[in-house]
């Protein structure tokens, strides 16, 4: 990363951030990120080299947009007050902030929906922030310090309870004039099964998305109508360690069907390294067997791919949202 905080970060298009090359950025100041889940809220202050400084976490008021921007307030405080300095503030969150309107869009908190999330916050906090999808602040993370580290390109790849996704290209974030540069989970699943088509429905009202094939909730879905029990991934995964047949072959649907949306994503992107995020990023079968499934797909001699598992899992979300600021 280059050394100026002018420069140490290009910021995306669909990264809102109301001043681009703020003149006053401060190269000690701890850089603060924030990750807005559906039931929580996690925060950090990490210093410039990436040590933690203060920590904090608090429920999410769910359906209250109000208590939100308030809980994000208190949160800032709260962290700030550990770390003894005012920081850069940075946020990762459900959906984005579309460029043409700066209204979020896309959230499955639902309630941040249309709302200009980023001006409300602005007003309360007094300075500028900025503000990235929650699978974005992922790949950054992983890109920056983490298990992409040195990797001119990035594919960060979130499968928790839904499927998100964000590209990386020498440390910066790739996104467009739509705002959802990387969003794969609600692209079809490809080279779908007639048994596949159309899928199960999606909550963006589409069927089929790959979200509702490789997401937890999806393969825990399917787990269901092929073996007719619910169990949760970490019950399905269990079983098939313990040789079940019927868990091992939900695990190799799933698995495959992974390959196949990556593989799409390998043929348009060509990133360096896949790095795989959220609760199946636990999975460990799937570093062993998605680069051959995937290779099977490719548009390329010889089809290699590099798949690796999260440097900081959980923990990305709020540090790729202080990286929003750069890492000094
Ligand atoms: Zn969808």
């Amino acid at each position: 990363m280059a050394a100026s905080p002018r420069t140490s970060l290009r910021i995306a298009a669909g990264t809102y951030c109301m001043d681009r090359n703020p003149p006053e950025t401060n190269i000690a100041a701890p850089r603060l990120g924030i990750d807005l889940g559906g039931s929580k809220i996690a925060g950090v202050a990490l210093a410039p080299g990436g040590t933690i400084v203060a920590e904090h976490r608090m429920a999410a008021r769910r359906h209250d947009y109000a208590a939100t921007v308030r809980a994000i307030v208190n949160m800032v405080a709260a962290l700030e007050k550990d770390a003894g300095a005012r920081g850069t503030i940075g946020i990762g969150m459900p959906g984005s902030l579309a460029p043409a309107t700066g209204l979020v869009q896309n959230a499955n908190s639902t309630w941040l929906n249309g709302r200009a999330f980023a001006r409300d916050l602005e007003a309360h906090l007094g300075r500028p922030v900025r503000l990235a999808n929650d699978a974005n602040c992922f790949a950054l993370s992983e890109a920056v310090d983490g298990a992409g580290t040195g990797e001119p390109s990035v594919f960060g790849v979130i499968l928790g309870t839904g499927c998100g996704g964000g590209l990386v290209f020498r440390g910066s974030l790739i996104d467009g004039p739509l705002g959802v540069g990387g969003e794969w989970g609600h692209n079809p699943l490809p080279w779908a099964s007639e048994a596949e088509h159309p899928g199960p429905k999606c909550w963006c009202g589409r069927n089929g998305c790959m979200e509702v094939w490789v997401s937890g909730p999806g393969l825990e879905a399917d787990h269901a109508r092929a073996a007719g029990e619910r169990l949760t991934s970490e019950a399905i995964a269990a079983r098939a360690g313990d040789g079940d047949e019927e868990a091992k072959a939900t695990l190799g649907r799933h698995a495959n069907r992974l390959a196949r949306g990556l593989a799409h994503v390998v043929n348009i992107f060509d990133p360096h390294v896949i790095v795989l995020g959220g609760g199946l990023s636990n999975l460990s079968h799937l570093y062993k067997v998605l680069p051959d499934q995937i290779a099977a797909y490719l548009f390329a001699s010889p089809p290699r791919v590099t798949i690796r598992p999260p440097r900081w899992g959980d923990a990305s979300g709020v540090r790729g949202a202080a990286w929003l600021w750069g890492r000094p």
